[in-house]
């Protein structure tokens, strides 16, 4: 298997490939977190894979799933995963930015949600995150991997100062619980964090707004300065709120963000929504 401390070295040193920090390449090489990942795939799974790497995950999917589609940005990356994967004929590996991908397509091809798993290049975890929740109706869970810290703002209770608008977003779509803890050491080359995997199960019968963008576009203004009230911060935005019509929703003017909940952005939503 692929990811394994010795199959990874040797592998690196057959092609004499280096990892690149650029592209956030840290090779995961414990088959036992591998185990645990693929064990929320069962035969019927189409998965999509953002950032192959060297095929440790992508080997170990395509044992188990129907599909797999391995999105691989580093085109010499593409090449080692071409020899190392050349036998399994249920794996495509697309040489392209994930970022670009059209996500909505390949999951219609199917004709079924996909699962999307991913050990993930932590320089883009955000900005990736949002993207596949956005396309949240063609998925079935998302696998992620991530820096511990982040990990720690979607699955604890409090609200930090690094509380986020993603975080409101994920709470929409999915349930979300830890899989495992993940130590450093179980890459190569060693990061500087630890890293922890998330399961996003996306809810069966979240309570589903009409125009998902404008939900996030109010919370996204809401978040715009962090310290200033939800009512200054949504006029700033282009928002035209009255103070006692929000008061008549429910929602204090006053509030700053770490005092809403997702009923909250919902209700300041359906005012807005009144209006249009
Ligand atoms: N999945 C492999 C593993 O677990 O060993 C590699 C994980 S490594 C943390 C992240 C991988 O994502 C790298 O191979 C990197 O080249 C790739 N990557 C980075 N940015 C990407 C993007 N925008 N689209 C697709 N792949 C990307």
């Amino acid at each position: 298997m692929i990811g394994t401390r010795s199959k990874t070295n040797y592998i690196l040193k057959k092609h004499n490939y280096r990892a690149k920090k650029k592209f956030g390449q840290n090779f995961l090489v414990e088959p036992n977190i591998i185990k645990k990942m693929v064990e929320q795939i069962n035969e019927d799974s189409v998965i999509i894979e953002i950032g192959a790497g060297l095929g440790a995950i992508t080997q170990a999917a395509a044992l188990k799933a129907k599909q797999v589609i391995a999105y691989e940005i580093d085109t010499e990356l593409v090449e080692i995963l071409n020899d190392n994967l050349k036998e399994y004929r249920n794996i495509e590996i697309i040489n392209e930015d994930f970022l670009k991908a059209d996500l909505d397509k390949i999951s219609d091809s199917y004709g079924q949600k996909v699962i999307v798993v991913s050990n993930l290049p932590y320089y883009i975890t955000t900005y990736l995150l949002t993207k596949v929740l956005l396309s949240s109706d063609k998925i079935d869970r998302i696998i992620a991997m991530m820096q511990k810290e982040v990990a720690d703002r979607f699955t604890r209770k409090e609200k930090g100062k690094d509380y986020n608008a993603l975080q409101v977003m994920a709470e929409y779509y999915c349930d979300i619980k830890t899989l495992t803890k993940v130590s450093k050491n179980n890459f190569i080359p060693v990061p500087k964090v630890d890293s922890e995997i998330l399961i996003f199960e996306i809810k069966e019968n979240y309570q589903k707004v009409e125009d998902e963008k404008l939900l996030f576009d109010i919370v996204k203004a809401c978040f715009s300065q962090r310290r200033k009230m939800i009512l200054t911060n949504l006029n700033n935005n282009g928002f035209n709120i009255d103070k006692q019509e929000l008061l008549d929703f429910g929602v204090d003017p006053a509030s700053r963000v770490e005092h809403l909940e997702l009923q909250d952005y919902i209700k300041i939503y359906s005012m807005i929504r009144q209006q249009l």
